[in-house]
């Protein structure tokens, strides 16, 4: 399973960073996770119980933000939603743009 790899790198970091700051347990931990980063925000959550079990992170939930994906139009200077499954298609003039701006997020925000 994909998501108990990238729960675990989650909760190594996090450790990590509640080291760093002195601290024992982290309580929360907060995560970006992007609209095409591949990861299904439930599986990552049931990962992560699982992951956290014996750490730092015992007791600690998972907070996941996801990012929407959104494409950028050079010519028109538009915005857009690429969707799920992406599209990369301006809807201001109707041509391809791959420009990708954000979808691809997986990363830690916060911990407490
Ligand atoms: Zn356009």
């Amino acid at each position: 399973m994909h998501e108990l790899s990238i729960a675990t790198a989650i909760v190594e970091q996090a450790g990590e960073l509640a080291r760093a700051d002195g601290a024992d347990a982290v309580s929360a931990v907060t995560v970006r996770v992007g609209e095409l980063s591949g990861v299904v925000p439930e599986a990552l959550d049931f990962a992560f119980e699982v992951a956290r079990d014996g750490t730092a992170l015992a007791g600690a939930r998972l907070v996941v933000e996801p990012v929407p994906a959104r494409a950028w139009c050079e010519p028109c200077a538009e915005e857009f939603a690429v969707g799920m499954p992406p599209f990369f298609w301006c809807p201001a003039c109707d041509r391809p743009s791959t420009a990708l701006r954000s979808g691809r997020e997986l990363e830690i925000t916060g911990i407490a």
